[in-house]
């Protein structure tokens, strides 16, 4: 074991992790475009975006000029009662970027605490106009984070068990998932009818964390419709589907209806440091505004709009402008489309989909039992074994790279993939 190895299992604990049984973690020492390499020299693709969050590729010379400019400037500046030029760029930018009219940004440090904000915005909403409503709609399967709140809205009963008894009601609906969708349909239109839903979240188009579990666009907007006639608030948590992930620069840009608040991290910052952003319309916000201090948002973080997280963000937004980064996410969707076929002609692979840059298809399991967790591991260290670093989700892998990628590159890991089906026979 390497000096680093011994010492991180001495000191560090990892997330997501049985601590006991896991293998040993891989110790990254250099990561560039979507290469990163190991302490022995090893190189290994980051299919996965390091976490989903790395979309220009690592080392960009752009984003690390941003972060040292800025720092020359201001560091760090508490958030109230203060502010500074990079974030009020960020925040204009963000609101001219989004469709629709959204005109305010509220900021925090990732995505489970931009839900938080979310959820609260919701909550106080109603509050604040002396007509409470305590209910919040999601679906099943979701996944908005592992603080408190962002848990209770997500599935229940996989990792949170230890702190359900503490969560605040939800109602689910079933994931509507191309045969139940009428009757999604229907149980909502039902919730809705009750007058008490403060508000309904939801990721659109796809459930990351469920395993890139894609769903009809025209369902969403049925739900959409369904709750904003009883005037829930209707919370899009874009924190995966943004920043051009599903082929659009936000997934609300298909052509779907527009919530009244949208959750953005994850990319925001090109991968490159925490941040969280809720983006809110002014009818909302108008209800935090009284001479009564109690009604405003009292809420926020230390860390609170960091300039040097805002600005790696604003040179982030200026690469996606590029015609490079434009040309690069059409490259890799197209070459997840051909792969895609080629999948769907295996049978070993099922459930074989692809929206935009994300490519996802589950390896067939006979039986739903404890085999999942071993096939897990064997498809993790399969790909680890041919150079690519990937989390699948279950029997779920799925792709989701950096737009640098190269098409050599990602033939190397279309390889790889197609070599799990002929190692297992
Ligand atoms: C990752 C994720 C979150 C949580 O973000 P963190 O930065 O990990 O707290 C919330 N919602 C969705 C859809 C996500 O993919």
């Amino acid at each position: 074991m390497s000096n680093w190895l011994s010492k991180d299992k001495q000191y560090v604990w990892h997330p997501f992790t049985q601590m006991k049984t896991a293998p040993e973690p891989l110790v990254v020492v250099k990561a560039k475009d979507a290469v990163l390499t190991a302490e022995d020299g090893k190189e290994y693709l980051d299919v996965n975006s390091s976490w989903w969050v790395n979309v220009h590729g690592h080392g960009r010379a752009e984003l690390r000029q941003a972060l040292a400019d800025q720092f020359d400037q201001v560091d760090h500046v508490i958030f109230a009662g203060a502010t500074h030029p990079k974030a009020i760029e960020l925040s204009e930018r963000l609101c001219k970027l989004l469709p629709g009219n959204f005109s305010k940004v509220f900021f925090s440090d990732d995505g489970s605490t931009a839900v938080e904000v979310a959820l609260k915005m919701a909550f106080q909403f109603w509050h604040n106009q002396g007509k409470p409503r305590k209910r919040i709609v999601a679906l099943e399967g979701a996944y908005h984070g592992d603080t408190f709140g962002a848990m209770s809205v997500g599935q229940r009963g996989y990792f949170n068990e230890p702190f359900e008894s503490f969560f605040f009601d939800v109602d689910f609906l079933p994931f509507p998932d191309g045969t139940n969708d009428a009757t999604v349909l229907a149980q909502a239109q039902v919730l809705a009818n009750s007058g008490e839903i403060a508000g309904f979240i939801v990721e659109p188009l796809v459930q990351g964390s469920a395993g890139m579990r894609m769903y009809a666009p025209d369902t969403l907007d049925e739900l959409v419709r369904i709750f904003r006639k009883s005037e829930a608030l209707i919370i899009y948590d874009e924190i995966m589907t943004g920043w051009g992930r599903t082929g659009k620069m936000f997934a609300m840009e298909h052509g779907l209806e527009l919530p009244d608040i949208v959750c953005v991290s994850k990319g925001l910052t090109g991968g490159v440091l925490p941040l969280g952003l809720t983006i809110t319309k002014e009818t909302i916000y108008e209800a935090f505004l009284s001479e009564d201090k109690l009604k405003a948002l009292l809420h926020g973080h230390s860390y609170t709009g960091n300039p040097l997280a805002c600005a790696v963000a604003c040179a982030s937004l200026d690469l996606f402008e590029t015609p490079e980064s434009q040309a690069n996410r059409l490259r890799v969707a197209t070459k997840m489309n051909e792969f895609a076929r080629r999948l769907t002609e295996s049978p070993k692979w099922t459930q074989v989909r692809v929206l935009g840059t994300i490519l996802a298809a589950e390896w067939k399991v006979d039986e739903e039992s404890s085999y999942f967790a071993s096939v897990r591991d064997q498809i993790y260290q399969h790909f680890l074994g041919h150079g690519v670093l990937c989390r699948p989700l279950g029997n779920v892998v799925f792709f989701n790279p950096p737009y640098c990628i190269t098409d050599d590159q990602l033939e190397h890991c279309f390889a790889a993939w197609m070599r799990f089906g002929e190692v297992q026979g």
